[in-house]
């Protein structure tokens, strides 16, 4: 899927005008989560503890848009540093289990077929944030289509192919319509409440920079599958 010139436009000036202001709404952000914080054992002393979490992960929420923003701003050129597939594909299990486990969904990583020393030279921030895109995407997927009842399932697979290393993210959510399949990619595009529309375009650029491929296969009630191609710089023996 290709991103057109326009799109990448768009982007551009997204980037400008965000790192410009984010700056500006993270400070008073992070002085309310600071005094909330102080007032936390008064409201909970009042019975208010869930207004004191409900508070606090709206920030968190504000946050997490703002980051995205900047991300989007980055420049292209990645820091690059060698990583083994493995433990970078176990910190998102890591970082996404507590959510899994709350939305009753079960995360199974294989990465048997890509052996242990294999490693790929990639900027570990950035590719980390794709995959926790994907595995987040994937765990709304299931959210609005399983309701809870515990059958929802991600797979996280990778293995090597000759000088590549393949990664897929699969989820048995809700799955997408041709529409959305056809521009899941773009900026702002969001069929989420409150959603941004920014993890996907990101996501593609932030691969495309690093010289691999992202590809989608979806069936409404049935699920998605993203497949990420990186190249492979090279195998520790
Ligand atoms: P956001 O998550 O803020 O909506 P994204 O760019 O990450 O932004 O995703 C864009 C849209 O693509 C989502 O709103 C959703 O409709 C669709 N989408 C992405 N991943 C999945 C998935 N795993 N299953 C179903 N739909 C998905």
């Amino acid at each position: 899927i290709e991103q057109t010139a326009y799109q990448n436009d768009k982007l551009a000036m997204l980037g400008k005008i965000s790192a410009s202001i984010a700056h500006e709404i993270r400070n008073p952000l992070t002085s309310i989560r600071g005094f909330i914080q102080l007032l936390r054992p008064h409201l909970i002393h009042l019975g208010k503890d869930e207004y004191v979490r409900i508070i606090l992960m709206e920030i968190d929420r504000a946050n997490d848009i703002i980051y995205e923003f900047l991300n989007s701003s980055k420049p292209s050129a990645p820091q690059t540093t060698l990583i083994p597939v493995r433990s970078l594909l176990k910190e998102v299990v890591l970082l996404t289990e507590s959510e899994a486990l709350m939305k009753g969904c079960q995360i199974e990583l294989r990465a048997g077929e890509v052996e242990e020393a294999c490693s790929i030279s990639v900027d570990v921030k950035q590719i980390k944030q794709v995959i926790l895109n994907l595995v987040k995407n994937a765990l709304d997927a299931i959210d609005g289509k399983h309701d809870h009842d515990g059958q929802g399932r991600i797979e996280i697979s990778a293995s090597r192919i000759g000088e590549q290393v393949n990664i897929t993210i699969s989820d048995n959510g809700g799955g997408m319509d041709q529409h959305t399949l056809n521009h899941l990619f773009n900026p702002f595009f969001t069929t989420k409440e409150g959603g941004t529309g920014l993890g996907l375009s990101v996501s593609y650029r932030i691969i495309r920079n690093h010289g691999g491929t992202i590809g989608v296969e979806s069936q409404v009630g049935a699920g998605t599958t993203f497949m990420i191609t990186l190249p492979l710089i090279h195998v520790a023996k």
